[in-house]
């Protein structure tokens, strides 16, 4: 479906939880959340019916986050009920990758085509700190995993903070010559929980390329900018929320794990679907998507993000 402002929304973020084994210091406070009672959830049944209301508005790419999505125990059913969705040509998760082992084979084999796996640093002590509880072992055996179960894709995500990763800079990139992955690095954002992140930690994408002077610039793919290393088997990729906002090219709108539509990840704006029939999901679908700002505020330090949760409740 077209917005008021032309662009086609094809992609649907579907948060299944807001619960995470981890508690990264920029995404969710370290008492974790209130857990949501079942009444408050969406269902299963309910996840299903949205995607099937989003696929007849023209939603043909799926991406199931969280929260963790692998903490959920119903979610190789889920991901299998979204990528057999008429319409859905491509399911892809979003995780940690801690508890990724024992399940990749079978997301492979449920339909999940890619995986996006969020590492933001390769010292184990800085692991823990900035997940607060974390293995930096466990995310890599995961990464290994993922690789072993045969994706189309796998890409890493590491958000830049100036202070804590920016001199990891070089290590991090070189995932993409050790392994078949693409390494994204995305600005951080100011969400409401993470305020206590001085102006010195948000550094622009920018300093990822004045790290890497060898990168060759290749292409640019969604909201990414990709780059090359030499004899790298995947691209570095820059992801620049703040720096240089891609909201004239929006494509997504976001289902939380509550049922409210969120037509932009940074306004405060959210359109109920819970305990409503597939047509009424769909109608509230068009009216969100018609509500989809032509562009959010300016994000910095000083000026936060409008949104009216942290993002394990939005699902990044
Ligand atoms: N638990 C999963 C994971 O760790 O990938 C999925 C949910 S997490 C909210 C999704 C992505 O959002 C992660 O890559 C995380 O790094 C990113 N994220 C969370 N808070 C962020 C922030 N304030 N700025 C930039 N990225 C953020």
């Amino acid at each position: 479906m077209i917005d008021a402002f032309g662009r086609n929304i094809t992609y649907l973020r579907l948060s299944v939880t807001e619960l995470c084994n981890l508690r990264c210091r920029y995404c969710m406070p370290e008492e974790g959340v209130c857990k949501l009672t079942h009444g408050q959830m969406l269902t299963e049944e309910e996840m299903l019916m949205a995607v099937r209301a989003a696929a007849r508005l023209g939603v043909s790419k799926v991406r199931i986050t969280g929260g963790e999505p692998l903490t959920k125990p119903n979610i190789l059913s889920i991901c299998r009920g979204v990528a057999n969705t008429p319409g859905i040509q491509e399911v892809s998760v979003t995780t940690n990758a801690t508890l990724l082992p024992p399940l990749a084979v079978s997301l492979r084999e449920a339909g999940v085509r890619r995986v996006n796996i969020s590492l933001d640093t390769l010292k184990a002590e800085k692991y823990r700190s900035i997940t607060r509880r974390g293995s930096l072992a466990d995310a890599l055996r995961g990464i290994e995993a993922a690789l072993k179960a045969g994706f189309d894709q796998v890409k890493i995500n590491a958000v830049l903070i100036g202070g804590f990763n920016d001199d990891e800079i070089p290590a991090l990139a070189a995932l993409t010559v050790k392994w078949p992955v693409d390494v994204r690095f995305i600005e951080l954002m100011p969400m409401p929980g993470n305020l206590d992140f001085g102006p010195e930690s948000y550094i622009p994408v920018s300093r990822v390329l004045d790290a890497l002077p060898q990168a060759a610039p290749e292409k640019e793919e969604g909201v990414a900018r990709l780059y090359r290393l030499p004899g790298a088997q995947g691209h570095v990729g820059l992801i620049s929320p703040l720096s240089r906002h891609f909201c004239a090219s929006c494509n997504r709108i976001r289902l939380t794990a509550d049922g409210k539509i969120k037509p932009c990840l940074h306004s405060a704006e959210e359109i109920s679907i819970k305990g409503l029939d597939e047509d009424g999901m769909a109608e509230q679908m068009r009216r969100a998507i018609l509500l989809k700002p032509a562009c959010h505020g300016s994000l910095s330090a000083d000026c936060p993000s409008q949104a009216a949760r942290n993002m394990n409740q939005i699902g990044g």
